[in-house]
C-alpha cells in the first residue's frame, strides 16, 4: 500500500495540474487531501465486498477521474437483499417513483371534488342506507355473492379463525407493537409471545426487522439534526400513526376503524397483507376516504405491503399507487352493494364456487 499511495497522488496531481506535477514535490497535506477521496471511494466499497462476501469480479466499477475526485458505481443487484426495503419506510427508488411519477400524474389528473372524503354529505359518497359496516366487510372479496356480509351482519354469525388469520393478526400486532416501542426508544423490547411456534418465528422476524429499521431511521435523523429535540427527531424519523383508530360513520362504516399505518408527513396510507387478491387496493382507498372525511386533508397515495415468509426469511413487496377516481368509485359501489344486503336482510345465496379460505365454510357447506 505504501508503494501505491505516492503513485496514486501523482496520478491525481497530473490530472489536476500537469505544471505543478513537474515543478514540486507533494506535501503531507497534499497527500492527505488526495487520500480522502481514495478512502471514501475505495475502502468503503471494499468493506461492502467483504461484508457481503462477494468477489471483486462480481463488482461493477465505474471510475471517473476528474478534478482529483473518484466516483464509483456498485451494481445494485450485488447489494444485500432487501436493502432499504422496510415495512413502512420507503427506499430511494420508491421515493423517486412517487416524486417523479405518481405526484405529477396526480397533479395532472386530480381527484374530483365529489369523491373526496370531506364530501361525505353529498352523493355519491353520502351513504344511501342507514347501515354501519366494518371496513373489512366492505373491502373483502372472499365470497362472490357477499354472503359473508349477510351472515356476519344479519345473522350475527362468526367465522372460524384458521392458521392464516391467526398469523395475520399476530404479524399486524407485532409491526404495530415494534413501532410503538421504537417511538419510546425502547429498541431492546422483546416481541410478544405466541403459543404457536411457527407464528412465534414469524413474529420474531417481523419484530426485529421493524424495530431495527426504526432505530436506524432515528439514529440517522438524530445525527443529521444534532440540535433537534428528541420528540422532534422521533416525530420526523418514525412519522407513522399505527393502528390509528378512526370513526368511519360519516361514510357508512363502523365507529372503530383501525388503519394499519398512516404516514402523516407524506400523506400515504399503508395496509399490510399476508395474502394477495385483486381487492387489495380497496382497503387503503377506504382508509383514505375516512381520513379525508375526518381531517379534511387530501390522501392521494396508497401502499399495500405484502408480507410473506420463506423458511426463516421475511420477504416484503410493495404496491404503491394513486387512490384515483376509479378506486374511489369502486369502493362506493362495494359499500352500497353490501349495505343493501344488510338493510334488506335478504340472503344473497351461495356462489357457484366457494373460496377455500372462507371462514364460513363450516356454516354454509
Ligand atoms: S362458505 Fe361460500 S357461500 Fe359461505 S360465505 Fe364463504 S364463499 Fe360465501
Amino acid at each position: 500500500m505504501s508503494n501505491i499511495l505516492p503513485l496514486f497522488y501523482d496520478l491525481i496531481t497530473l490530472l489536476q495540474n500537469p505544471a505543478e506535477f513537474t515543478s514540486k514535490k507533494p506535501s503531507i497535506n497534499h497527500i492527505s487531501h488526495s487520500l480522502l477521496p481514495f478512502t471514501l471511494h475505495f475502502l468503503i466499497p471494499m468493506s461492502i465486498i467483504i461484508t457481503n462476501k462477494i468477489g471483486i469480479p462480481k463488482l461493477f466499477w465505474r471510475l471517473n477521474l476528474y478534478n482529483g475526485l473518484i466516483s464509483y458505481t456498485v451494481k445494485k443487484k450485488y447489494l444485500p437483499k432487501n436493502t432499504g426495503i422496510m415495512v413502512y419506510f420507503l427506499n430511494d427508488v420508491e421515493h423517486k417513483y412517487i416524486v417523479m411519477n405518481l405526484r405529477p400524474k396526480i397533479r395532472a389528473n386530480p381527484v374530483p371534488e365529489e369523491l373526496r372524503g370531506w364530501n361525505w354529505h353529498s352523493p355519491p359518497l353520502k351513504p344511501y342506507y342507514d347501515v354501519k359496516l366494518p371496513m373489512y366487510l366492505v373491502c373483502s372479496s372472499y365470497c362472490k355473492t357477499a354472503r359473508d356480509v349477510y351472515l356476519t351482519m344479519v345473522e350475527g354469525k362468526k367465522g372460524e379463525e384458521d392458521f392464516n388469520i391467526s398469523l395475520g393478526k399476530a404479524v399486524h400486532e407485532a409491526i404495530a407493537g415494534a413501532i410503538r416501542e421504537a417511538k419510546k426508544l425502547n429498541f431492546d423490547a422483546e416481541p410478544p409471545e405466541q403459543e404457536n411456534e411457527t407464528i412465534q418465528c414469524a413474529v420474531n422476524l417481523v419484530w426485529d426487522y421493524t424495530i431495527s429499521a426504526c432505530k436506524s431511521s432515528f439514529l440517522k435523523a438524530k445525527a443529521e439534526q444534532p440540535y433537534a429535540s428528541e420528540e422532534d427527531v422521533i416525530a420526523t424519523s418514525i412519522p407513522f400513526l399505527v393502528e390509528h383508530r378512526m370513526d368511519g360513520t360519516l361514510l357508512g362504516c363502523s365507529g372503530i376503524i383501525a388503519v394499519d399505518c398512516y404516514d402523516y408527513l407524506r400523506n400515504i396510507v399503508f395496509d399490510v397483507k399476508l395474502s394477495s387478491s385483486k381487492n387489495m387496493r380497496l382497503y387503503t382507498t377506504g382508509y383514505a376516504l375516512v381520513i379525508e372525511s375526518l381531517y379534511e386533508i387530501p390522501v392521494d397515495i396508497g401502499c399495500t405491503v405484502s408480507v410473506s415468509f420463506k423458511k426463516d426469511r421475511l420477504a416484503l413487496s410493495k404496491d404503491i399507487y394513486y387512490i384515483d377516481a376509479n378506486l374511489r368509485n369502486w369502493w362506493i359501489e362495494e359499500r352500497d352493494k353490501k349495505a343493501e344486503i344488510v338493510y334488506n336482510q335478504v340472503d344473497p345465496g351461495k356462489p357457484d364456487e366457494c373460496n377455500p379460505k372462507c371462514m364460513f365454510r363450516s356454516i354454509c357447506l
